[in-house]
Formats: C-alpha cells, sequence, structure tokens
C-alpha cells in the first residue's frame, strides 16, 4: 500500500551545503604562533608592520611543514551532505570534532540524493588510474528512476515501522546511504589542510588525489570559506603543492 502523505514529503536534492557558523582564524595566528618564541606578545602588532615579511614567513613554514603554528585558530562547519559523504569525512581523526543529528531521538527526515547532470556517472580504466565520464541519457534516466523508488520505498518502510511502535534506533536500518544527514565538524587550518590536499583534486596538487565527488563538493566550499578567513595561508598552501604542513 502506498501512503501518499509520505509520497509527497520525500525530497530529492543534488547539492551539499556548508555553512561557517563559527570562527576564528586569521593569518595572524599563525605568525603569532610562529614568532612567540622570539618575539613574545608583541608579535601581533608587528603583523600589519611588514605584510611582506608576515607573507614570507608563513610561506617558509609551509614549504618546509613546520606545521604547529597552523593550530592556534578554529573553524566550526554546519553541513548538510548524504551519510555516505559523512562515512568518508569521519575518517579524518586528527584535529577535527563532529557532532552528527542523531536517528535515535528524532525522526529522520526524508532527504535523499539524487545526482544531477553535472556528476559523471561512469567510471572507466583500472582501479587507481580511473576516468569519470557522463554516461548515456538513458544511464542518466535510470540513475534517477532507481534511486528515487529505491528512496520511497525505503522511507515508507521506515515509517511502516515507526507507526507500528518500533524504535527509531531500530527502523532506521532499512534507510540508505544517499539519506541526509547533518553535522557540525570543528578544525583548524592545518586540519583541514589535509583534508582538502586529499578531498579535493586541484591543478596545483603536486600529490594528486582521486577523491568522490560528493566529498569534493563539500571540501571546495570549506577551501573557499577557509581562503576569505586566511587568504595568505590559503596562497602559501596552493603554492606549496596543496601539501599540509
Ligand atoms: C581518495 C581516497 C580513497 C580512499 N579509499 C579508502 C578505502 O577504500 N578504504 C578505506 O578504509 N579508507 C579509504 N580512504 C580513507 C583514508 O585511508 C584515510 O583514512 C582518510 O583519508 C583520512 O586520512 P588520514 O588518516 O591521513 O587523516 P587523519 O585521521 O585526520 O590523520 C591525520 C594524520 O595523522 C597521522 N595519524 C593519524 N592517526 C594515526 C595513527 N593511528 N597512526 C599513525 N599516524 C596517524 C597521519 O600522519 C595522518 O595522515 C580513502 C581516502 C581517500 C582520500
Amino acid at each position: 500500500m502506498t501512503d501518499t502523505s509520505t509520497e509527497t514529503a520525500v525530497r530529492f536534492r543534488s547539492d551539499m551545503t556548508v555553512e561557517l557558523v563559527k570562527h576564528n582564524a586569521a593569518d595572524s595566528d599563525v605568525l603569532w604562533a610562529a614568532r612567540v618564541s622570539t618575539a613574545g606578545e608583541q608579535s601581533i602588532d608587528e603583523l600589519a608592520k611588514d605584510p611582506e615579511r608576515s607573507k614570507g614567513l608563513i610561506n617558509f613554514l609551509m614549504r618546509d611543514r613546520h606545521g604547529s603554528p597552523f593550530e592556534h585558530n578554529s573553524m566550526t562547519f554546519l553541513i548538510s551532505a548524504p551519510i555516505f559523504v559523512f562515512r568518508e569525512f569521519m575518517r579524518h581523526r586528527v584535529g577535527w570534532s563532529y557532532n552528527e543529528e542523531s536517528g535515535r531521538y528524532r525522526e529522520l527526515q526524508p532527504v535523499f540524493y539524487v545526482p544531477d547532470e553535472s556528476r559523471k556517472l561512469v567510471q572507466e580504466g583500472r582501479p587507481g588510474k580511473y576516468v569519470f565520464v557522463e554516461g548515456t541519457p538513458a544511464q542518466q534516466e535510470l540513475t534517477g528512476r532507481v534511486m528515487q523508488d529505491s528512496y520511497r520505498q525505503a522511507y515508507e518502510a521506515y515509517q511502516e515501522m515507526l507507526a507500528a511502535g518500533v524504535a527509531r534506533e531500530v527502523a532506521r536500518s532499512v534507510l540508505p546511504v544517499g539519506l541526509y544527514s547533518s553535522m557540525y565538524a570543528t578544525c583548524n587550518a592545518r586540519s583541514l589542510m589535509h583534508f582538502i590536499g586529499l578531498r579535493t583534486q586541484h591543478e596545483l596538487a603536486k600529490v594528486p588525489s582521486f577523491p568522490q565527488r560528493e566529498i569534493e563538493m563539500v571540501g571546495e566550499k570549506m577551501e573557499a570559506e577557509w581562503a576569505k578567513l586566511m587568504p595568505l595561508t590559503h596562497a602559501a598552501f596552493n603554492a606549496n603543492g596543496r601539501i599540509a604542513p
């Protein structure tokens, strides 16, 4: 039996959202930390006096991989993405704190991922040396249709169990990894650079990575926010091959 109220409630999305909700991060934090041993508390005042020297110091720290001065800052992001993205995301253990919405304490909302036409669907080549290509219109139509049907069916099963009094933490087992979730992720510039280096592709990367497109979409948005806060650090990251110090 089809539950029409559930039918209308189900939503499909193709985007990832990233909101910078809190931050305490500036290039001066890096310089302050790097200079404290010689200049002490006065170092913050000195930053504005000699911008070229400040830029040079950040570049030197990045190039020679003196990483700890890049840790004295904090950014908290609110991220909305499918569960399979978070599963990859939470492999990043060092310099990250996470809190994700609960499937035990609240009813999960029927919002599911369906790739849009910009998402290349077909993998070609051998493992470790492959490319993604668009796929035919038939493959695109099939993907959208099958995903939507499957999501609807899964969410109806979830609803059926909840209606029968089954606990949320048990009923959620039937929901797929394409379900959207949300989390706060807090990091510092060093841990973010490590994440971005692995989870984005970029022409300046000395060591290319091959991330899944959906986590890359999240990484690109986080990088854009970070670049506004710490432009000198971001420029030095790019200039040194996008390898975290
Ligand atoms: C393209 C791509 C494909 C991937 N495919 C797979 C896959 O098929 N299967 C899979 O399981 N994972 C996969 N991963 C996840 C990957 O193996 C890492 O778990 C993930 O990228 C996090 O990296 P990390 O451990 O360097 O980060 P973090 O956990 O943030 O660690 C940062 C750094 O701290 C140090 N460190 C952290 N923990 C330890 C430790 N226990 N011992 C020693 N040093 C430590 C290391 O220097 C590490 O680089 C993939 C990742 C990418 C980017």
